[in-house]
């Protein structure tokens, strides 16, 4: 099935044109004209999420869930023509876009089940007690409820599992909020075909128009994302990006006359923490495995593991060199925007560029092209020089070398938040690895050992997400189950009627 945008935004489960247009720069294939959003058309988004809430946020647990998995079946009822405009947009590989569509539909299943299953909802009751003295208590019953209509940024790098109807979309639809849709300049072909699937699964669903809808823009200015995050019918944002765009996304949140939660997942370094044993016994598989890793997408990962941090000696010497190697010989690989290719440039040169860091593979990266680069640093270095531990977003590593393990520790502690921190580590170094369990706990929203942060499960106990700057919202994350928290509040309900409770509190 082949597919031609027809270039118009979804608004209140109508086709939308605009008076200005765009073209898409796909990274191979035809560039196709799109609808250039605007302030008005934010509004009319949004006064018709605002419009469809009360209708949408009453229907049942399982017309929700049916709503979700329509909504799966029409995005897998598209599937090869997903797969051909995300791959001409994107420049990813197709079985990229075949596991994300995957996976997007796995998590939109996963919620359907999730909302089912009520846990969610943590209802709470305790009993009127009339008698209790000096003073009777009340009946209160407390459950969370849906906030409002929520704005979501489709993200550059996950063109279907964090865009249209991702994990964002997905949670806030799940908790009862309908969304209005900003979509990425990087894919609008893919947000099309994807807003034509949750159109198709309204109508089938009989969801009220407003329910979702999908503005494009084309990212030459921020007028559209600011419209949306400071109209006032809007509650909450989801957010994958840089940590400049999603930075000022959240100030607009906080400068509101009404102050929202602005849900940003925002940079990251992942850090590696390699503990002597382990480089020792299985170094060379350590440094496949992480130039494997690091590589992996052209690096456009949020949890890329940029920062490997190892004690000095010759096991060491022996993996910097095996990663290098293995670097040298992945071909170079198209990034999802030019933008995106030059900021990887730039962040190459100013590492390149810093005092007491060493080239140890350089490359020839050209145009929207991306090669790996690898560089070495002390850690005495790294923990003056803070610019070093900025991320460069694709496949660059950075090797810390530390003379003992109180000074590998010193770089855990002088760590700024992270989506992951990776413990490499054999049974002998366990003793060595007990100090640094607190300290990264507190660091990091995923601790992991003896494995590679890319690549990130969805499922009720993952967390993407962690103190600032890795998100906006520690309390929060933006894949897995839990991801529904951040559309709901708490509502106590005190002595109502029976007749007047929310269904799922009678
Ligand atoms: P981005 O520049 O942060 O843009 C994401 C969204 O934020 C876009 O929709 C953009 O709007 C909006 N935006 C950016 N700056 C803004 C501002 N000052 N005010 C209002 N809105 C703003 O991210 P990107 O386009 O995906 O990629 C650029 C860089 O982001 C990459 O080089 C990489 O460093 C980083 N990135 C990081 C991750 C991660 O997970 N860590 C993921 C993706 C990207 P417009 O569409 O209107 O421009």
């Amino acid at each position: 099935m082949t597919f031609t945008p027809h270039g118009h935004h979804l608004i209140a489960g109508q086709w939308v044109s605009s008076e200005s247009q765009f073209q898409s720069s796909p990274a191979h294939g035809d560039a196709f004209s799109f609808a250039k959003g605007n302030t008005a058309q934010v509004n009319a988004a949004v006064d018709a999420a605002e419009a469809a809430f009360y209708a949408y946020s009453t229907t049942t647990r399982e017309q929700r869930a049916a709503f979700l998995n329509a909504i799966a079946e029409e995005i897998d009822a598209r599937a090869d023509a997903i797969t051909a405009i995300g791959t001409s947009e994107t420049g990813l590989p197709e079985a990229r876009l075949q596991g994300e569509r995957g996976r997007t539909c796995g998590q939109l299943r996963l919620f359907a089940q999730h909302i089912l299953d009520a846990d969610y909802l943590d209802r709470r009751h305790d009993d009127a007690l009339p008698d209790r003295t000096p003073l009777a208590r009340a009946d209160l019953r407390m459950m969370q409820c849906p906030i409002g209509p929520v704005a979501v940024f489709g993200a550059s790098n996950f063109p279907l599992a964090f865009s249209t109807a991702g994990g964002d979309t997905a949670s806030a639809l799940a908790a009862g909020c309908p969304v209005v849709v900003k979509g990425h300049p990087a894919h609008p072909g893919t947000a099309e075909i994807v807003a034509e699937a949750l159109l198709a699964a309204i109508v089938r669903c009989d969801m009220p128009a407003g329910t979702v809808s999908v503005i494009q823009d084309s990212g030459e200015s921020f007028d559209v994302g600011k419209a949306l995050v400071e109209h006032p019918l809007i509650k909450a944002v989801g957010f994958t990006g840089s940590l400049r765009g999603g930075r000022a996304l959240y100030d607009l949140c906080a400068a509101r006359p009404e102050p929202i939660p602005f849900f940003g997942e925002l940079g990251s370094i992942n850090p590696m923490f390699l503990f002597p044993q382990a480089v020792s016994n299985r170094g060379v598989e350590l440094a496949k495995g992480w130039a494997a890793s690091l590589t992996m997408g052209a690096g456009q990962f949020c949890t890329n593991p940029g920062v490997a941090v190892l004690l000095a000696g010759t096991d060491s010497d022996e993996f910097v060199s095996v990663a290098a190697q293995a670097l040298a010989s992945v071909p170079s690989q198209i990034m999802l925007t030019e933008g995106i290719a030059d900021a990887y440039r730039q962040g190459q040169q100013r590492m390149a560029a810093s005092a007491g860091v060493h080239e140890v593979l350089s490359t020839q990266c050209n145009l929207r092209d991306a090669t790996p680069y690898l560089y070495a640093t002390t850690a005495q270095e790294w923990l003056t020089n803070k610019d070093l531990s900025e991320e460069v977003f694709g496949p660059l590593g950075v090797v810390v070398i530390a003379s003992n393990l109180d000074e590998m520790l010193r770089v855990a502690q002088g760590l700024e938040g992270q989506l992951t921190c990776t413990l490499q580590l054999d049974d002998a170094d366990l003793d060595a690895a007990r100090e640094f369990m607190p300290v990264l706990t507190r660091k990091a929203g995923r601790v992991l050992a003896n494995a590679f942060p890319t690549g990130v499960e969805v499922c009720d106990s993952m967390v993407h997400g962690g103190p600032y700057p890795a998100s906006t919202n520690f309390g929060a994350t933006s894949v897995g189950t839990m991801a529904i928290r951040r559309f709901l509040r708490p509502v106590c309900f005190q002595d109502i009627p029976e007749a007047l409770l929310p269904s799922d509190l009678r």
